[in-house]
């Protein structure tokens, strides 16, 4: 579902904060990413998302240099988001750390929004969603366990409540890979929990690919079989979570 060959990216003229990385994830895996602060796990979600273009490939380099491909075509290539990234965007959830609802929209009509990527006329009459949409929404909020804050403002659930918005979302867009960069940030452990065990549901029921990345090591032994782990911007492990060892850890913290 996800390849990415050799990607490298670099903010201005400052050292470079991914580092020929490359990954492959299947469809239907659950992965987390780790790796301290700094080490680059937002930087390579968003350009896997196609949020932010990858440094072109050097002119010496090999074709498969600073390719993202999701579901076989090219999100990103030769140092730019490609026509695909609309297409490939509506099939891609994507969670960040916070501000991931519209603040004083209400939790429904937040959840409604992840229906926009599959019509072309935005809305219903007045501005209003569909009926129909609403009911969608209300299933997606029923999963997330949050139906009974439909009403709310955005901006007044808790965090770990924006969270499981922000997935019921992504139910609501019909997502098929689903990229969250540390949606457990500044949640308390039964909130972090909660949305692990939603993540892990999805994947599991619903055959949605995750890869997320966590401060917590121990999240990712509990709920992900793989974890990639990254250094300075580079892959310095790929494998089972549960090989992981002390050292190592002690070692990339
Ligand atoms: P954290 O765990 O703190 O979220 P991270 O692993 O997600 O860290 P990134 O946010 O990917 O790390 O940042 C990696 C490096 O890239 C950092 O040194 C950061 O300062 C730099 N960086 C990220 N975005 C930009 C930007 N837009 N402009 C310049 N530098 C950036
Ligand atoms: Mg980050």
């Amino acid at each position: 579902v996800v390849e990415v060959c050799r990607i490298s990216k670099s903010f201005g003229r400052q050292s470079r904060v991914l580092c020929d990385v490359s990954l492959t994830l299947k469809r239907g895996e659950m992965v987390a990413l780790i790796g301290a602060s700094g080490s680059g796990k937002s930087t390579l979600i968003r350009t896997i998302g196609g949020l932010i273009p990858v440094d072109a490939a050097p002119a010496n380099g090999d074709g498969a240099c600073g390719v993202v491909r999701l579901f076989g075509l090219p999100m990103q290539e030769n140092g730019r988001v490609t026509r695909h990234a609309k297409a490939l965007r509506a099939r891609t959830g994507v969670i960040f750390q916070q501000f991931n609802l519209v603040p004083r929209l209400s939790v429904l009509t937040n959840v409604c929004i992840g229906s926009l990527g599959q019509r072309r006329t935005l809305l219903g009459a007045g501005g209003y969603f569909a009926a129909e949409d609403k009911r969608t929404a209300m299933r997606a909020l029923d999963r997330v366990g949050i139906a009974q804050l439909a009403l709310q403002r955005g901006s007044d659930i808790s965090g770990g409540q924006q969270q499981r918005a922000a997935i019921a979302r992504t139910l609501v867009q019909r997502a098929e890979l689903l990229l969250a960069d540390e949606p457990l940030a500044s949640l308390d452990p039964s909130s972090s929990k909660r949305v692990m065990n939603i993540l892990s549901d999805l994947n599991r029921e619903d055959g949605i690919t995750v890869l997320v990345s966590l401060h917590q090591v121990e999240y990712a032994i509990k709920y992900c079989p793989r974890t990639i782990a990254l250094r300075n911007g580079a892959i310095v492990y790929d494998g089972p979570s549960a090989a992981l060892g002390r050292d190592f850890l002690n070692e990339i913290y």
